[in-house]
């Protein structure tokens, strides 16, 4: 199979992910082509589209293999599903499926650059397709994916910390740790999570998170 790019995103390792796409419309992601015959026409018409399709290898789960069952996160690790119901990147070929928002696609002199928003994805993430994201047959608001598989909610996110970083970085750091990314119950344990170059410790307690220390890498 071809590698179409390798995506950038604000992740530079797995841990701190959203879970799925679209949770974070901040976390963009930049795909970049080479201007040649096939790319300059490949886009034509993409713009008209509000959500695309990404289709990707979850490269950084190869070396791990497939696991027939799995833990999904919402449980906490408490219980165990199969792998084909759920989203799981321990699958037989490590496909990826998230929708993502279209952004803009810039043809520039050497490249064609896309750029969409909600990205679930590590950055380096190998992209083998683009989908447009079609409504009548890709959406379907009365479909049942049990009460279990419910929206996460943003927990409440303190900064203790005094740092100078700008408001879109800021507002992109307090989802990530809003969305709680801990994998377990554990209460007492300091956390660092990757953000678009800064490492972020944060604690939690009594159901909100508190940020203790931000670096830059
Ligand atoms: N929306 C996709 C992905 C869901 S799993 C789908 O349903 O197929 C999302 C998780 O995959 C993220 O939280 C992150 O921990 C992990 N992940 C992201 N990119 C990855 C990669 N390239 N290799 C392995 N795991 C990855």
């Amino acid at each position: 199979m071809k590698i179409l790019c390798e995506i950038k995103t604000p992740f530079k390792e797995k841990f701190g992910i959203p879970r799925q796409s679209l949770l974070i419309p901040e976390a963009i992601g930049v795909m970049s082509f080479p201007k040649n015959d096939f790319y300059a026409e490949a886009f034509r018409g993409i713009e008209n589209f509000s959500h695309l399709w990404l289709i990707f290898s979850f490269h950084q789960a190869v070396d791990e293999g497939a696991k027939a069952l799995v833990r999904p996160p919402r449980f906490y690790g408490k219980e165990k599903w199969g792998v084909f119901a759920s989203r799981s990147p321990h699958r037989p070929n490590h496909l990826g499926l998230s929708v993502v928002k279209f952004k803009s696609i810039e043809f520039l002199d050497k490249e064609i650059v896309l750029t969409v928003e909600g990205v679930d994805l590590v950055s380096g993430t190998p992209i083998l397709d683009i989908k447009p994201y079609i409504t009548y047959t890709d959406a379907y608001p009365e479909a049942v994916s049990g009460t279990f598989q419910e929206k996460p909610e943003f927990k409440k996110v303190n900064w203790n910390v005094n740092s100078e970083i700008n408001q879109v970085t800021r507002l992109l750091i307090e989802k990530v740790i809003g969305l709680d990314p801990r994998p377990g119950f554990d209460q007492l344990q300091e956390f660092g999570v990757s953000v678009a170059g800064y490492n972020v410790r944060f604690t939690f307690r009594e159901n909100q998170l508190y940020i203790k220390e931000i670096s830059k890498e």
